[in-house]
């Protein structure tokens, strides 16, 4: 059995990890990173980056299809597309295949060192690694749990032939005649519309009343109308009961009993940390739920351990993990370092896209008088000249002294401007601030100034 030792020992290499290990590496910390699959996690194999290139592929055939029905108003017509989904899943392993070694370089050249193997905890110090050659046994004087997060399995649709997770979905040799989606959030909706786009026919079954149920009603309004135009079918309200044969069993909302003809079924139904395997049980850390529970600067509740990521809770996305894994490193390296989670942003990438930053009027609402400012794209020459007039921009702030408090985005494209309301909030931007931001002209960032220009009563172009 082999033993080494290190200053910081980070077990998972997703976007959470790998990123804590490169700054811990360029800090000079000795650093060593274990994980039981690939370098990128979730994210970059299974997850973000994947889901992405199909979307892209799908839009790019629905362009085109809509020319060969003769029915673009662009004046463009073609002929029919043809679409080889093992050819896209190929082109989309290409780019996940060239982002996974290009981590395993970036940890490499920070001098961390990976071990690939699945880790378990034997006490809050030391983990055993089973490799490829052996047992490996890491001592480490402080500890980065970055273990992620996994797909929800319903226990009367168990994953196996037709019923399938997002990993499989993103795998498929060829698009399914007909694909049902239990779960209605963003993962089924963003997968959901992409196969429809490539010719599915889709039936979505979502428990809640409505889907994107997170969503203010309002934000989610184009994305609805985009479902029906792709002609996929939405069941709200429906519980998804099991599988019989070649069908979906449904309780629709008014309690009947449904069959829903599928070759596949995709469940999308939320993610759950990974906190078992590892022993947890042999550290004994504080949970808050079912997630392990971190204060401001991701401590647990053992000295010496840090937990990151997916496996501290929402929202589970792929930018907190790499934030709060750079603050851990720095952390760890002596420096102060805190961050401000009302920043985040949020993008859904369904057709159109959604962007949510800080907090809804909702929730500004309860804290005091706010002003709000929606700037609609149908004003927008850019969206205009792209086909997506559906959709607007909408600023969200304080009454009194016009602080920024949530900016929220539908429409085609908007996770560009992520970056912008990110950078508001973090900055703490007032209405003026983003008014007199000048934008470039045509763009649908005017969008975003003129919603600011609305909420203090001077809109130009509406
Ligand atoms: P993960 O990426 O889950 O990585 C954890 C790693 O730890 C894994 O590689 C695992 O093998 C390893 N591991 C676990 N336990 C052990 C152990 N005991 N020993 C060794 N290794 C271990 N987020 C976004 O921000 N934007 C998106 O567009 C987006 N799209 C998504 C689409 C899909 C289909 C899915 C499924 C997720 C998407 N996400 C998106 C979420 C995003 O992937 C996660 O938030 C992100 O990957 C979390 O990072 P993490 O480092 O916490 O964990």
């Amino acid at each position: 059995m082999k033993e080494i030792s290190c200053k910081l020992l980070v077990i998972g290499a997703g976007p959470g990890g790998y990123v804590c290990a490169i700054r811990a590496g360029q800090l000079g910390i000795d650093t060593v990173i274990v994980e039981a699959g690939k370098p990128g996690g979730t994210c970059l194999n299974v997850g973000c980056i994947p889901s992405k290139a199909l979307i892209h592929a799908a839009e790019e055939f629905e362009a085109v299809s809509h020319m060969a029905g003769g029915s673009s108003p662009l004046g463009i017509s073609v002929a029919a597309p043809v679409l080889d989904l093992s050819e896209t899943v190929a082109w989309k392993d290409g780019i996940v295949s060239r982002l996974t070694s290009g981590v395993a370089g970036l940890l490499k050249k920070a001098k961390v060192k990976t071990v690939y193997g699945w880790a378990t905890f034997r006490d809050g110090k030391t983990v055993a690694v089973e490799t490829e050659t052996g047992t490996q046994i890491i001592r480490a004087e402080t500890v980065v749990i970055a273990t992620g997060s996994a797909s929800v399995e319903l226990p009367f649709l168990p994953f196996g032939g037709p019923v399938i997770s997002s990993t499989e979905a993103l795998a498929l040799g060829e698009v399914p005649k007909k694909l049902a989606v239990v779960g209605g959030g963003y993962i089924g909706l963003e997968l959901g519309m992409a196969f429809a786009k490539m010719g599915a026919a889709v039936t979505v079954v979502e428990a809640l009343p409505r889907v994107l149920a997170q969503y203010d009603a309002e934000l989610t309004r184009p994305v609805v109308k985009r479902l029906t135009q792709l002609g996929v079918e939405v069941m709200t309200g429906a519980k998804a009961k099991g599988i019989k044969g070649d069908a979906l069993l449904v309780e629709t909302s008014d309690g009947k009993s449904a069959k829903i003809a599928a070759d596949k079924i995709l469940v999308t139904v939320g993610r759950k940390p990974v906190t078992e395997g590892w022993g947890l049980d042999q550290i004994d850390l504080d949970m808050a739920g079912k997630f392990i529970k971190i204060d401001d600067q991701c401590r647990t509740s053992m000295r010496g351990i840090y937990a990151i990521g997916d496996v501290t809770g929402e929202p589970m996305l792929a930018h907190r993990a790499m934030a709060q894994g750079e603050m851990v490193a720095e952390i760890v390296a002596g420096h102060k370092r805190s961050w401000d989670k009302r920043s985040i942003p949020a993008v859904c990438f369904t057709d159109p896209e959604l962007v949510t930053a800080g907090l809804t009027p909702e929730e500004a609402k309860a804290l005091g008088e706010i002003k709000i400012g929606q700037f609609p794209f149908a004003a927008n020459g850019r969206a205009m000249t792209k086909l997506g007039e559906d959709g607007f921009v909408r600023v969200v702030a304080r009454a009194d002294n016009h602080l920024v408090l949530g900016i929220q985005a539908v429409g085609q494209g908007v996770s560009e401007l992520a970056a912008a309301f990110g950078l508001a909030l973090e900055m703490g931007a007032r209405l003026e601030d983003l008014a007199g931001t000048i934008h470039a002209h045509p763009t649908q960032g005017e969008g975003f100034q003129e919603a600011a220009l609305k909420a203090l009563g001077h809109a130009l172009h509406i």
